[in-house]
């Protein structure tokens, strides 16, 4: 299949060929024609699987074959609401390469800078609208943005913003949308409250299913490591001290975690900077854009802050904690091995992690290849040969307790808190 055959015009046609794209991803071979129809779509796909021009080249398409003879000032006719600032500029420049050849001016607003400039813009007048939901209603009730010419609504990430606590910005989001349209809903997963969401948005849709774990676990070369925690720090500088060429993307559970790990290399002289939601929007993008550049080669992110990296030639991911949602494991590995590239993700094991190594291995299906004895293997991990059954039992009762605290930090109002982080972060 090719894009020709998916009957894109001719400046899209342009611009692809520009990106170097020579042929549709899954998704987008699912998803294009349907859009082209005028349906509704609800996508079961991740970042990495090339669904922003899954939606995006319909989009364009559509807007580009409307727009003969318009006069006036541009009106926002396309809307596309994602969790997180690093997507929303990603998809931005993404709908700026595909649509260079049709005319239509796209821009992006997020949270945690000024306005004036963002206001400026809208002001100017655009066709597509890139946005996060918490800038969105902000600009929206101050009459800066109209939704009454919106002719395509894409919710992109739903799980995700529903982690962050955007569930309430998105229901009067949804409640402001004109009723004629068509709507798109994008998520990685597919609970019940994602599922009831999506019914709120879409009308009469198809869906479509790309699975990340196709796409990525089998191109990814993966290998995990059993080490101390205390040991972690010394493995790892151990590691890139072998590889100081590569760009490296480093996974830490926790933004104090990811702090840390910045100290710890510095100390061995390795450069590297994190990126979470604690971090401003200037120390976020600067250390995004250096390592873009290759200027920064370790970058250490938390689970969110990574969503939106899209660095071509990362060729390593380390996992400095193992997730204990198998899934965030499968998303994580993505980083490395997109589109056509393959890379290797390597994973730091200690004692507690081993249960979540369990279930990554069930639900990718495969076992991660254990990576040969390292000078850093310590007592604890001796401890753990010496006496199995009794090491399984508490892995058993660590893992009962870590379920228990997660259940009890989703279910005890932690809402709120959610939201007043991701405020920080949007
Ligand atoms: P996305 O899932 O939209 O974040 O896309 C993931 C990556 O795949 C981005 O770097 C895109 O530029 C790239 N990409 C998207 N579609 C194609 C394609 N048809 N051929 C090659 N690369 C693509």
């Amino acid at each position: 299949m090719t894009f020709k055959e998916l009957g894109l015009a001719d400046p899209i046609l342009k611009a692809l060929q520009a990106e170097g794209y020579t042929n549709p991803t899954p998704i987008q071979v699912q998803a294009i024609p349907i859009l082209l129809k005028g349906k509704d779509l609800l996508g079961v796909a991740q970042t990495g699987t090339g669904k922003t021009a899954a939606f995006g080249i319909p989009i364009l398409q559509h807007l580009y074959n409307s727009q003969n003879g318009q006069k006036g000032k541009r009106r926002i006719k396309a809307l596309i609401v994602t969790p997180t600032r690093e997507l929303a500029i990603q998809i931005g420049e993404s709908l700026a390469a595909y649509g260079k050849f049709t005319g239509l001016r796209n821009t992006v607003i997020f949270g945690g800078v000024k306005q004036g400039k963002q206001v400026k813009t809208l002001r100017n007048g655009v066709d597509i609208l890139v946005a996060t939901p918490g800038r969105l209603l902000d600009l929206t009730n101050q009459g800066f943005i109209s939704f009454r010419d919106l002719e395509f609504v894409v919710l992109d990430e739903a799980d995700h913003m529903l982690d962050m606590g955007f569930i309430h910005d998105i229901k009067k989001i949804i409640a402001k949308l004109p009723p004629k349209r068509q709507s798109l809903f994008f998520s990685a997963t597919m609970p019940k409250d994602i599922v009831a969401l999506s019914r709120k948005i879409l009308g009469d849709y198809e869906r479509v299913t790309i699975k990340p774990k196709q796409a990525t676990a089998e191109k990814v070369e993966q290998g995990v490591y059993f080490v101390s925690k205390s040991n972690k720090p010394k493995l790892m500088v151990h590691l890139l001290q072998g590889r100081p060429d590569d760009s490296v993307l480093v996974f830490s559970r926790t933004k104090h975690g990811a702090d840390k790990i910045v100290k710890k290399l510095r100390q061995a002289d390795i450069g590297s900077a994190a990126i979470h939601g604690n971090k401003s929007q200037n120390a976020r993008q600067k250390a995004l854009g250096d390592f873009k550049d290759g200027k920064l080669k370790v970058l250490i992110a938390t689970d969110i802050a990574a969503r939106g990296i899209d660095v071509e030639e990362l060729s390593l991911v380390i996992n400095y904690d193992l997730p204990n949602v198998s899934e965030t494991y499968v998303h994580r590995i993505g980083r490395t091995g997109r589109a056509s590239a393959s890379g290797i993700a390597l994973s730091f094991c200690d004692l507690e992690e081993r249960p979540y190594l369990r279930d990554i291995e069930k639900l990718i299906k495969q076992e991660v290849p254990r990576m040969p004895e390292h000078q850093f293997v310590d007592s604890e991990d001796e401890v753990e040969t010496r006496t199995p059954q009794k090491q399984q039992r508490s892995h058993n009762s660590n893992r009962n307790r870590n379920r228990n605290q997660h259940r009890n930090s989703n279910s005890n109002g932690s809402q709120n808190r959610n939201r007043n982080r991701s405020r920080n972060r949007n």
